[in-house]
C-alpha cells in the first residue's frame, strides 16, 4: 500500500496541525519510511531470519526515538529539525494506518521479548501476491490517489504551483 498511506497521510495531517508552514515532502517520505526499512530487511533480504515484515521501524519505538534525537541534535526553529519533526509525524501516521495495534508484538517491541512473531507469507512474493488480490488493498490505493488528486486540482495545478511546492513543500491548509 502506498498511496494509501500518501494519500491518507496527507489528509490527516492537514486537518489534524493545519499548518501552513508544514513541509509535506518529508511527512510524505516519513509516511513510507517503516515499509522502506522494515520490508526489505524482513521480506527480501532476511525473511528466513525474521517471517515478518513488520520490524523495529514498525515499532512505537521508533518515532518516539527519531523524535528525540531530533530534538538533541536540532535547534528549534531549523529546518533540519521542522524536516525531522516532519517525518516523525509522517512515520507516526504510518503506523496508524496500518493497524499496527494488530500486530502488537511489533507496534510495542520490545514488550513482548525481542524476537517479532513469525508470520505466514511474510516474503516479498507472497506479500505482494496476497495484496493484488485484496480488494482493501485496491480500495485504500483509489482513496489515497483520489485524495492526492483532489489537493492537486485545488492548490498545485496552477502553473508554478508544483514547481513551488518541489522546493517549499508547503500546500495551503484547510481552514475551519
Ligand atoms: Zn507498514
Amino acid at each position: 500500500m502506498i498511496f494509501w498511506h500518501l494519500g491518507v497521510t496527507t489528509l490527516i495531517v492537514r486537518y489534524v496541525f493545519r499548518d501552513p508552514a508544514m513541509d509535506l515532502r518529508w511527512v510524505l517520505v516519513g509516511s513510507l519510511l517503516p515499509d522502506i526499512i522494515d520490508k526489505p530487511i524482513g521480506s527480501m533480504l532476511w525473511n528466513d531470519t525474521f517471517h515478518n515484515h513488520r520490524l523495529y521501524a514498525h515499532a512505537l519505538v521508533a518515532p518516539v526515538l527519531l523524535l528525540a534525537v531530533a530534538m538533541a541534535l536540532t535547534r528549534r526553529g531549523t529546518p533540519v529539525r521542522r524536516a525531522a519533526i516532519a517525518v516523525v509525524i509522517g512515520c507516526f501516521v504510518h503506523l496508524l494506518l496500518d493497524g499496527v495495534w494488530t500486530s502488537p508484538e511489533a507496534f510495542l517491541w520490545p514488550l513482548f521479548g525481542v524476537d517479532f512473531p513469525r508470520v505466514a507469507g511474510s516474503d516479498f512474493a507472497t506479500l505482494v501476491r496476497d495484496a493484488i488480490r485484496s480488494p482493501f488493498m485496491w480500495a485504500g490505493e483509489v482513496i489515497g490517489v483520489g485524495y492526492l488528486v483532489f489537493v492537486w486540482r485545488r492548490h498545485l495545478s496552477a502553473p508554478g504551483d508544483l514547481a513551488r511546492f518541489m522546493r517549499s513543500g508547503r500546500v495551503p491548509m484547510p481552514t475551519r
